[in-house]
């Protein structure tokens, strides 16, 4: 069900995009590309954890490794930009924002990728925590390479790229993003580890007896 907690945390989530990119307009007039890049990077930073946050639910939140998770979502969605330095070879603002083409992490058929692959591991081990890694990564890089998208399209490696997609689609997207994910989550995950959990839980009576 479609509870408060959701509904606060999805105004949060487009109103983070809207005053995030308002800011970096600001910005661009006023200061040097430093304040600009870092108002870009704190947006990212806070539209990935809202988005994770909203797929956590006040259940997940407060859950055993909630915290931990966001935060990690936080961190994801901020360090996708250090690509931009690493391809520069530099550390200088203007080298990292004046590249010829764009950086390795902002590659989107890459990230769904290492995402499969992600997936794919954690089915093999039956590993919940890589289950949801998979996922935190996904929703990191989606929403990083969404906002990006209004300007620049998706890069879709070796298809080429997309063009620059209408700002409502843009908010859209993001908004519909961490519903589309908290459903694979909370619903198939649980399934896909229910017969994991249950043998678990069968151990620990065996070893408790
Ligand atoms: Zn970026």
């Amino acid at each position: 069900m479609y509870n408060v907690f959701q509904y606060i945390t999805t105004v949060s989530l487009v109103g983070a995009c809207i005053l995030g990119d308002e800011a970096q307009k600001t910005e661009s007039m006023v200061y040097g590309h430093w304040r600009k890049a870092l108002a870009d990077n704190l947006t990212h930073a806070v539209v990935s954890g809202l988005s994770w946050l909203l797929v956590l639910d006040i259940a997940g939140f407060t859950s055993r490794y909630g915290m931990l998770e966001l935060l990690l979502s936080i961190v994801l969605g901020s360090v996708i930009d250090l690509d931009h330095f690493i391809t520069a070879r530099s550390v200088k603002i203007m080298d990292a924002v004046s590249l010829p083409s764009r950086p390795f992490l902002h590659c989107t058929t890459l990230m769904i990728l290492l995402f499969q692959l992600l997936l794919l591991t954690s089915v093999y081990f039956q590993s919940t925590l890589v289950y949801r890694l998979s996922w935190i990564l996904l929703i990191s890089s989606i929403s990083h390479h969404t906002r990006d998208a209004q300007r620049r399209g998706y890069w879709l490696y070796p298809f080429g790229s997309t063009r620059s997609i209408p700002y409502w689609l843009y908010i859209f997207i993001i908004a519909a993003l961490p519903q589309f994910v908290r459903l694979f989550v909370n619903e198939t995950g649980r399934k896909q580890f229910a017969s994991l959990h249950l043998n678990q839980d069968e151990n620990d009576r065996v070893n408790t007896v």
